[in-house]
């Protein structure tokens, strides 16, 4: 059996790059991807007309979609 000093330290290397890579995706795909995430939403309720509505983005206000009045999130 020929093994160089190289070999003795790549084919272990190797390996373990193979594992770690296989559990990465199985994490992954046990996990779910990113983008398959839920989307974080924020509660409005608007001041003037009492509409309650659900904006994605993480902003502190809020336009309403009834009347267009900024509003404050009320729960995250
Ligand atoms: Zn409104």
């Amino acid at each position: 059996m020929n093994t160089s000093l190289s070999g003795l330290i790549l084919i272990p290397m190797i390996f373990h790059l193979v594992v770690i890579s296989i559990c990465w995706l199985y994490y992954l795909v046990r996990e779910g991807y990113p983008h398959m995430a839920p989307v974080r939403s924020r509660i409005y309720r608007c001041q003037v007309c009492e509409y309650v509505y659900l904006d994605t983005r993480d902003v502190p206000l809020a336009r309403c979609q009834r009347c267009g009045c900024l509003n404050e999130a009320v729960k995250t």
